[in-house]
């Protein structure tokens, strides 16, 4: 899967690196002082490395945890923080923010598993009780077969049930829910979309139907399921396939069977957006006219707030309204 792996000199002595040098035994092995001296370098080709990503095994210093951003949802969690074990993603969003926040779409991997615990483990003892994202820079399940970083947490999350910890995924793996029981405060946050907006925008990413069947299997095993419908998209071609779509997902999933649900639209800092802009310049959708609100681009409020009212109706069908989370 990755014809380069590049490692840090430090790293060479974890486990992680280890068992990716097993696996791994045809990709060519470069030893780096430092990750950012590779990650971090001006000009890289962003589209030919999404194509054929390297990877980077590296050693996380400095901060381990960050506060949640406005931009993301708290799901009304005081202590709201976010985590990255993995920089970037094996999947392609035309509307992945990370396009504009990192100058590579090379996989970063950080190897030292324990430290992120101690981290977490003084943020908890500071704030008491955390809901802790950590899947926001990348697909922590869809990168399972590779490096398992949830069953490394698996004993941490379940020894600390203070921490409630979020897995976004638009993954169909269902190895993780074959291969653990549920825990209380492990919740598996999928990102649906209706088929047109994957096929136009979330390319490598599995089809609705797959997502669907792993969402089944992710509470028939008893797991605590977050369904996601975010970004949508203020465009007018869509607006009959997103509502057929809701009433698809809700006829396929049985909405009692759900924790919550996340709805918000597309949005991304102003700074991210100029810069994908550059990189993406035969991309429509950032062609399009969109609204600056502070330093955040997005839609127009009262179109929003005319599409949202409409796809509410239609969640509130199936979800009780204090169980829609919206931004
Ligand atoms: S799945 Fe998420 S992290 Fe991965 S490319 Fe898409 S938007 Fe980015």
């Amino acid at each position: 899967m990755f014809n380069t792996i590049y490692i840090e000199e430090k790293a060479y002595e974890y486990h992680i690196t280890r068992q990716l040098l097993h696996k791994y035994v045809d990709s060519e092995v470069v030893t780096i002082r430092h990750y950012k001296d590779v990650f971090n370098r001006p000009k890289q080709n962003l589209a030919v490395q999404k194509r054929y990503p390297s990877l980077i095994l590296a050693v996380k210093d400095g901060q381990f945890l960050y506060e949640g951003p406005v931009v993301c949802q708290s799901f009304d969690h005081p202590n709201f923080y976010y985590t990255s074990f993995l920089l970037n993603c094996v999947f392609d969003c035309e509307y992945c923010f990370l396009q504009g926040m990192y100058p590579s779409a090379n996989i970063v991997a950080f190897v030292n598993v324990e430290d992120f615990k101690e981290a977490m483990k003084d943020l908890l003892h500071s704030r008491k009780k955390v809901f802790l994202a950590v899947s926001y820079d990348t697909d922590l399940i869809a990168f399972h077969n590779i490096i398992p970083y949830l069953q490394y947490f698996y004993d941490f999350f379940a020894s600390h049930p203070d921490m409630l910890a979020e897995v976004r995924t638009k993954s169909a793996n269902q190895a993780f829910y074959n291969d653990y029981q549920p825990l209380k405060n492990l919740i598996i946050a999928f990102t649906l979309a209706p088929d047109e907006i994957i096929k136009k925008y979330e390319r490598h990413t599995p089809s609705l139907k797959s997502r669907i069947n792993a969402v089944k299997a992710a509470t028939a095993r008893g797991f605590s399921v977050r369904i996601c419908f975010d970004p949508v998209f203020a465009d007018p071609e869509m607006e009959d396939a997103y509502k057929e779509f809701y009433h698809h997902v809700f006829t396929q999933i049985d909405p009692g069977s759900i924790l919550d649900v996340g709805y918000g639209f597309f949005r991304m800092p102003v700074d991210f957006f100029k810069r994908i802009e550059k990189v993406r310049s035969s991309s429509l959708l950032y062609a399009k006219e969109y609204f600056v609100k502070g330093n955040v681009v997005s839609y127009p409020e009262p179109v929003m707030e005319r599409i949202k009212t409409e796809h509410l109706e239609i969640l509130e069908k199936y979800i009780k309204k204090e169980k829609i989370f919206t931004l």
